[in-house]
């Protein structure tokens, strides 16, 4: 009895399983029907684009800005996109990072198969790290999802009156909600993050309209990591309007830069760490190393890491300060946990890291992800001091920044250095951009807070740009360019 009862549930199960691969066409052919097949898709209109991993607090929106006009071709076959939009700052302007601007930002961006580029100024410029995401993209959209679904043995589920079917592409899993009426409602994927692990992307389609023949949806949301990061009205479809890319030459044999790393002394055990977009300082302890920042992700930390122990040999990095949570600068900070480093950062943050870090890594795993440590942090409300035989860094919370509501500088009350993120970018005059790159609001906070707290500073280290003296920072802040 109980063997028959076990062969009847094994059949029962494995019907299930060849039903659902059967059921996952037919629901897909279905919505083919029902919405239109196309080789090739534009759609247009307008809405907002957020500034992914720059929110002002922790688990706030990312920052929001007006995107005023948005086209997006994509060629299924040929598996290329191409993306045109103009987006502007909001007045009055939001808190956080990754803007504000000045006027309108217009980008061309594009991918074909494995290459991925921009064309600023008509130039292409290679985006290595943004293949995969905007390939992946094409399979997000309502026709890409049933197209890419029906390519790769897709699997369905019911869930009450829709059907969810998933399918794989390369190591990235898709699942796509095709309701009653047979239209894709919704997309989903997951996508590797420094900070967030494997980070889920979802997409949602409502407000489905007849255009030309093809039904689409007239409401587009994307979420990034729980929050949106493009909300678009349609306003108008073309089906099949082709795309012609050419992938140029440049592109074609572009390799990722190998990690330049540089150090400068700013004085007795005290380094500016360069050499790439984002900076970091050693400072040397009598019994231990200190590194200020830990940016982008692992592959830079390991660099600097290497670099702090070449400078320093045979001492820990016992403590590693994070200046802020913009994923930017916050990227690399896991690779100084897996090294035994505690994490001193302001303390709204730590919360935010340790649901952030539980997250699941399979998609690419880290030191940290594949080791046993445990993450330790020394919160900081408004001042840390941080003293060991001579050496004594100074650390305080910047209040009133329009830039992260979260965010430390450190002082070497000695030296009279300062150290500060994203106030103030100060470059080579040649590299410098017209007007500065920062919003003068920040750099005058910046000098508020500095006067407020009587630091006498003589020289400026930033995270990103040169290190200079103070009276550089006072200049830009009087002509208010940052
Ligand atoms: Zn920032």
């Amino acid at each position: 009895m109980a063997k028959r009862l076990w062969m009847a549930c094994a059949l029962f199960f494995l019907c299930a399983g060849a039903a659902s691969a059967q059921d996952a066409k037919t629901v897909l052919q279905a919505a083919q029907k029902a919405m239109g097949d196309v080789t090739s898709i534009q759609y247009s209109g307008t809405g907002h684009l957020n500034s992914f991993g720059q929110a002002w607090k922790p688990d706030d929106p990312w920052p929001v800005t007006n995107l005023t006009s948005y086209t997006k071709t994509i060629d299924y076959t040929s598996k290329s996109a191409k993306e045109d939009l103009v987006h502007s700052e909001p007045n009055p302007m939001v808190k956080g990072g990754g803007r504000p601007f000045a006027g309108d930002d217009k980008q061309e961006n594009f991918v074909s198969g494995q290459y991925a580029w921009d064309m600023p100024k008509g130039t292409p410029v290679p985006q290595l790290g943004a293949a995969a995401e905007r390939q992946i993209q094409i399979w997000l959209t309502p026709h890409g999802f049933l197209k890419g679904a029906m390519d790769d043995n897709p699997t369905a589920k019911k869930v009450g009156n829709a059907t969810e079917i998933t399918f794989h592409t390369g190591k990235y899993t898709v699942t796509g909600t095709i309701d009653a009426n047979n239209m894709v409602t919704k997309t989903e994927t997951w996508l590797p993050n420094p900070v967030l692990g494997d980070m889920p992307v979802e997409t949602t389609f409502s407000g489905y309209k007849d255009f030309n023949g093809v039904k689409f949806p007239t409401t587009i949301v994307q979420k990034q990591g729980g929050q949106a990061t493009l909300e678009l009205t349609v306003s108008s479809v073309n089906p099949n309007p082709g795309l012609s890319v050419s992938v140029p030459d440049a592109v074609k044999t572009a390799t990722a830069p190998p990690i330049k790393v540089t150090s400068q002394k700013l004085g007795d055990g005290i380094w500016f760490v360069a050499g790439g977009s984002h900076n970091s300082m050693v400072v040397e302890f009598p019994t231990y190393i200190t590194v200020i920042e830990g940016p982008l992700g692992e592959a830079r930390s390991l660099a600097v890491i290497a670099e702090a122990k070449r400078l320093v040999p045979n001492k820990p990095i016992k403590y590693l300060i994070n200046t802020h949570s913009h994923f930017d600068h916050s990227g690399g900070v896991r690779t100084y946990v897996a090294e035994g480093a505690t994490i001193i950062t302001q303390e709204i943050n730590v919360p935010f890291y340790q649901k952030a870090w539980a997250a699941p890594r399979t998609l690419a795993p880290d030191n940290l992800s594949k080791g046993a440590q445990e993450a330790n942090f020394i919160p900081v409300k408004e001042k840390y001091i941080l003293s060991e035989g001579d050496r004594t860094l100074e650390l305080f919370h910047e209040n009133g920044s329009m830039h992260n509501a979260g965010m430390l500088i450190v002082y070497f009350p000695k030296e009279k250095i300062l150290e500060e993120a994203d106030d103030y970018t100060p470059d080579l005059p040649e590299l410098a951009a017209p007007g500065g790159i920062r919003p003068p609001v920040f750099m005058a906070n910046l000098m508020k807070q500095i006067q407020a707290l009587k630091l006498e500073v003589a020289t400026v280290a930033p995270l990103h740009g040169i290190v200079v003296p103070f009276s550089e920072l006072q200049k830009a802040a009087s002509a208010g360019k940052g």
